[in-house]
């Protein structure tokens, strides 16, 4: 027998109907790609999706069939997502900050059909386009009087005008393919999470919960993570789905145009990745600014560093909720919401109810959650990864369901995660783990720290020993003494760096993230120049404590 419960699938085109009909006039602000601010309803939204929705069943899309997106965050991103997946079609967010390499893979690997762009992207579309044969139609996100001369394509402004906003969406199963994210490539070849209808509408009741996002209808929410950048960390979806304001920052991301919008929007909520808040930060201290309205900010994407917490709760009275999440996990994993502004989040928390963790050792037995061992962090739940897009012979769970996803952690006796490294970049000294993580945390609270990163090097000893490398901020010197002298007491003595360098600009990926990759490209570079500064290195590496 069955439940006696109405059949409802959990499709998302729901949470855009809800919107409009329940929140019909709440704002979505927007910084446009043209320049000027926008703004509309969730009803304008709504009807313009549809409107969209009759265009590209007119050019052929059936169901499952991808169509791509490269844009910013737009309400007309926003309308194309819902467009897609409300007719049934795949929404395939691409990374304009990805290589054109990656970029070509990523498109033919998808099979994408239909590409919608931001006009901002047309170099780059001149560049992939000719390698994408699959892609039959262009279409910018603009209007005529902004399509730049000789790029064939359509606006979408025109495009979308030719049709009628009468559309039935959803009817099909909440297993449905919705939208497709291709992880960076920083771990090797971009791979792709195929999310389905009801993965993320669950993915977004998670989201809302008062100890993760903690969002509601009486919030204006600013989301700085791209919409091409791990689902938008779920806010397309639970942002309307509670009927809070939205504003969406366009192409500029830098301190002064986040704190503009801020401020002139009474912004309450934003979420983005620390380098964003390291930016905001460093433009509001120069400027000697003030926040007026904001009241909570969602850092996650890489570990949240000590000193940005410090500063924006203690400083500035803003609570710093630190997250954890991968793009295979829709992408939230755990939150963590301190007790009150006197505490740091250190910790990106504990994972809410349709989310479990395990954690294991090399050889796949389970360490215990004291907070200290370390151990690879296994995932499972209804937002999880099952089998990569177009890799779906390859089995990615193990024999209890958990996807391994690639980070090493503890887990402390209350439930609370800490991510030490990704299992790549953590360091083996003397047959024992060195966090990167948290040496950078460390070292980038030195005053004069904009940014950090430690790699590991090989030493004919110890096997591998920490190479601290410091961005300082602009117009400071520093000697590395001073910075081992203030590592002294914050990380164990064995984990001391062998060596501090000082680069000129520590290199991000795509997702804003600091790319190691590069990183030790560089420094073997700098190494064969001979600007290093060898300092003698730390003590004897021993247990963990
Ligand atoms: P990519 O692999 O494309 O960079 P993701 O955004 O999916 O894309 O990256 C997820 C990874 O980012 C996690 O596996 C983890 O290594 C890292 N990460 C995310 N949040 C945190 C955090 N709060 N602390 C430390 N690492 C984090």
């Amino acid at each position: 027998m069955s439940g006696l419960m109405q059949d409802w699938p959990l499709t998302l085109d729901r949470i855009l109907e809800h919107a409009q009909r329940w929140h019909g006039d709440r704002e979505i602000v927007t910084r446009s790609i043209e320049g000027p601010i926008t703004r509309c309803g969730y009803a304008d939204i709504h009807r313009r999706a549809r409107q969209m929705s009759n265009a590209l069943l007119d050019l052929g899309i059936r169901p499952g069939e991808r169509v791509a997106t490269l844009a910013f965050n737009t309400s007309r991103h926003l309308e194309a997502w819902y467009a897609i997946m409300g007719a049934g079609g795949v929404c395939h967010t691409l990374n304009p900050r990805l290589f054109i390499e990656q970029l070509v893979y990523i498109v033919n690997h998808a099979q994408d059909q239909v590409l919608l762009a931001d006009t901002v992207c047309v170099p780059l579309l001149r560049a992939i386009l000719p390698r994408c044969p699959g892609v039959r139609q262009v279409i910018l996100l603009t209007d005529e009087a902004h399509m730049p001369a000789d790029f064939e394509a359509l606006a979408y402004e025109s495009w979308i005008g030719r049709y009628g906003a009468d559309c039935k969406w959803g009817g099909f199963s909440e297993e449905s393919p919705a939208g497709l994210c291709y992880t960076s490539g920083t771990t090797g070849e971009p791979k792709g999470v195929m999310y389905s209808h009801r993965s993320n509408y669950l993915h977004m009741l998670l989201s809302v919960m008062p100890d993760i996002l903690g969002i509601s209808a009486r919030d204006t929410v600013l989301a700085i993570v791209p919409m091409f950048h791990a689902n938008a960390w779920g806010l397309a979806f639970a942002v309307p789905a509670v009927g809070a304001r939205f504003v969406l920052p366009g192409a500029c991301l830098d301190g002064a145009s986040v704190y503009e919008l801020l401020e002139k929007e009474s912004v309450t909520i934003a979420a983005g990745v620390p380098t964003v808040w390291q930016g905001l930060l460093q433009h509001v201290e120069r400027e000697g600014l003030r926040f007026s309205s904001l009241r909570r900010i969602i850092c996650g994407g890489s570990a949240c560093p000590e000193s940005l917490l410090r500063a924006y709760q203690q400083r500035y009275g803003i609570e710093v909720r630190h997250a954890w999440g991968m793009t295979e996990m829709s992408p939230i994993g755990t939150l963590n919401p301190p007790a009150s502004l006197d505490e740091l989040a250190l910790k990106p928390g504990r994972v809410p109810c349709g989310i479990d963790m395990t954690l294991v050792d090399d050889d796949g037995r389970p360490v215990p959650f004291d907070g200290r061992t370390f151990g690879r962090l296994k995932v499972r739940g209804h937002s999880v990864v099952r089998r990569y897009f177009r890799r779906e012979d390859e089995e990615l769970l193990d024999a209890d369901g958990y996807f391994d996803t690639g980070d090493i952690a503890t887990i402390d006796p209350a439930g609370f995660l800490q991510i030490t490294d990704r299992a790549k970049d953590v360091i083996k000294s003397g047959g024992e783990w060195i966090s990167s993580i948290e040496i950078e945390n460390a070292a980038v609270a030195h005053a004069k720290a904009a940014l950090a990163a430690v790699v590991g090097v090989p030493d004919a000893k110890w096997g591998e020993r920490p190479l601290l490398l410091v961005q300082l901020k602009s117009g400071v010197t520093a000697t590395p003494q001073e910075f081992l002298q203030h590592l002294e007491g914050r990380i164990p003595r064995w984990w001391m760096p062998a060596t501090v360098e000082f680069v000129e600009a520590i290199p991000l990926g795509a997702t804003g993230k600091v790319d190691k990759k590069v990183l030790r490209a560089q420094r073997a570079e700098a190494a064969e120049a001979g600007s290093k500064v060898d300092v003698a290195a730390g003590p004897s590496p021993g247990k963990l404590r």
